[in-house]
């Protein structure tokens, strides 16, 4: 089944601590929708690798709006500061931009211990 158009995409983390509230997310957001999963450990802590993954299946897949979603407690990324996280994140969403400027997105901080999803922030959203 080539060339459908998923709802969205995710980028999280391996760690199997959040798959759960990841997935409880992803449903509650886009129902039964087709959202794309790229899973890596740190979610955009290998950068170019990962940037390079996202164009790829966005060619295949055409999702509007994606999602970047680090999480506390990350094994990957030591220093675990809130601001860390959005901090790269948002330089990671402006790089990702460059490449796909169409698409949405959002930074999310998931809380591993506490099991819940925060959306932090919307960018690239012309539509508002
Ligand atoms: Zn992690």
């Amino acid at each position: 089944m080539a060339g459908y158009i998923a709802k969205g995409a995710v980028v999280t983390c391996s760690d199997a601590r959040i798959a759960d509230t990841v997935e409880g997310w992803l449903f509650a957001r886009y129902d039964l929708g087709l959202v794309d999963r790229i899973i890596r450990p740190g979610a955009t802590a290998y950068g170019e690798s990962v940037l390079l993954e996202i164009v790829e299946l966005h060619g295949l897949h055409h999702f509007p709006e994606l999602t970047l979603a680090h999480h506390t407690d990350c094994g990957k990324l030591p220093e675990n500061d809130r601001n860390d996280h959005i901090r790269q994140m948002k330089a990671f969403a402006t790089r990702l931009h460059e490449r796909i400027p169409e698409v949405i997105v959002q930074i999310a901080l998931v809380h591993t211990h506490e099991e819940y999803v925060e959306i932090v922030e919307t960018l690239y959203d012309v539509s508002t």
